[in-house]
């Protein structure tokens, strides 16, 4: 039997005058993501993506692909008919027979936007339903707890049959490219690839910047930025990564101001170069991961002290979250396992004893004062090396 994917998308929708720029992109998106997977012809009628799969046995692949595209609500495999009644009938009974097995509680629900079809869609779904019922031993009709629902859709061109039960949830979201540009503060932890993937999922494109402490981070440690970075890219396509060389900055600090400002001073040369680097390549934001109250550097006070030295905005979606929820969110989008890699962060190896956690930003700055924050700041991003990362498969 033929099959094809439906796709389903939601908060496009409510875009009104802007939805089919929006349903471009989604589908763009979803030609991009397929590209290497199978070859597909992609088409859209109503508010629904129709996915044909040219090479059929391909098509749990391209199902599972677009499980990481934004903007999609939920994906099933549906069986293609013609357009009669008695074609949708046997075609039901044939496509959902390991479904409908007996003592189950079933229903029909069908849709017709062919208006000349001439069953509406309550005599569909109560002509396939008796039809089922008189072909399934045992089955029980229950319209208002069903455990199977079987839905019909007849378009313009075909009739389509699935079971809704067997939807597979897709990202949501809003698709890649109609949330403007932002530039993704990218260390080796757990929350930036979430902060990342949650901003990405918003319709965001991501860029990253990650700084890194050569000799005292390791070159594997890099690598576990590269490979976090094209776990994102499974959702998006392609990041594009900054790697800032950080060490003389660190050492500077760590040499001529008091050793419990060393993160908030680190932080605010990290944002300050984020933000050029932003600039440079049209980003209108900045991304962290972080959360409040999760470290010294994190507290309100703190986050204020950092925030002063950049103008763009600082997005920082993780920052009502608690850390099990980051978790949760990080096995959930596949970044975890790699995240806990025992590798250093630039971070870790200088961090303070005593790293102050209301700081004063007068203090601060009278703290960088010792140190030349301009030339130090251009020199890292003049040392700046760009890589473009593609998914990891
Ligand atoms: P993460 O799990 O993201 O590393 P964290 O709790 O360890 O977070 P911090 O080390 O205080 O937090 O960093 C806060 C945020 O600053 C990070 O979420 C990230 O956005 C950014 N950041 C920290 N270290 C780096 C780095 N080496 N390169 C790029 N960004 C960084
Ligand atoms: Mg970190």
């Amino acid at each position: 039997m033929k099959e094809i994917l439906l796709v389903k998308y939601g908060e496009i929708i409510l875009k009104g005058g802007n939805r089919s720029r929006f349903e471009k992109m989604l589908i763009e998106n979803m030609s991009k993501a397929l590209k290497n997977v199978a070859e597909t012809r992609i088409t859209v009628t109503q508010a629904t993506v129709y996915v044909e799969v040219l090479d059929e046995d391909r098509i749990d692949i391209v199902l599972e692909r677009l499980t990481k595209v934004f903007g999609i609500v939920t994906i099933v495999k549906a069986c293609v008919c013609e357009k009669n009644i008695e074609a949708i009938e046997n075609a039901a009974k044939e496509y959902l027979k390991g479904d409908l097995i007996s003592g189950k509680r079933f229903k029909v629900e069908a849709k017709r936007s062919d208006k000349a079809f001439p069953l509406n869609s309550i005599e569909i779904a109560m002509e396939v339903g008796g039809f089922l019922d008189d072909n399934f031993e045992g089955l029980k009709v229950d319209v208002h707890n069903p455990e199977v629902t079987v839905k019909v859709e007849v378009r313009d061109s075909f009739a389509y049959i699935y079971c809704r039960e067997n939807r597979v949830k897709g990202q949501g979201g809003m698709p890649q490219g109609t949330g403007g540009r932002a530039t993704l503060l990218l260390s080796g932890g757990i929350d930036s690839p979430v902060a990342g993937h949650m901003m990405a999922k918003r319709g965001t494109v991501i860029e990253a910047v990650n700084f890194f402490s050569y000799p005292y981070t390791s070159e594997r440690a890099k690598e576990k930025v590269i490979e976090l970075a094209s776990i994102l890219a499974q959702y998006t396509s392609c990041v594009k990564l900054h790697i800032v060389p950080f060490t003389e900055i660190q050492l500077a600090i760590r040499d001529n101001c008091p050793e419990q400002h060393m993160t908030l001073l680190m932080r605010r040369f990290m944002m300050k170069i984020a933000e050029i680097i932003a600039e440079k390549n049209g980003s209108q934001a900045l991304i962290t991961g972080e959360s409040a109250g999760q470290v010294a550097s994190q507290t309100l006070a703190a986050l204020a002290v950092t925030n002063a030295v950049v103008k763009m905005p600082v997005l920082r979606p993780l920052i009502g979250m608690d850390k099990t929820e980051i978790i949760e969110r990080a096995e959930k989008i596949g970044t975890f396992e790699t995240s806990i890699l025992p590798y250093e962060d630039c971070c870790t190896v200088f961090t303070p004893k005593n790293p102050t956690t209301q700081p004063v930003i007068s203090k601060i700055e009278k703290s960088e004062a010792h140190l030349d924050f301009d030339g130090l700041t251009k020199k890292a991003v003049e040392g700046t090396e760009t890589l473009l990362i593609y998914p990891k498969k």
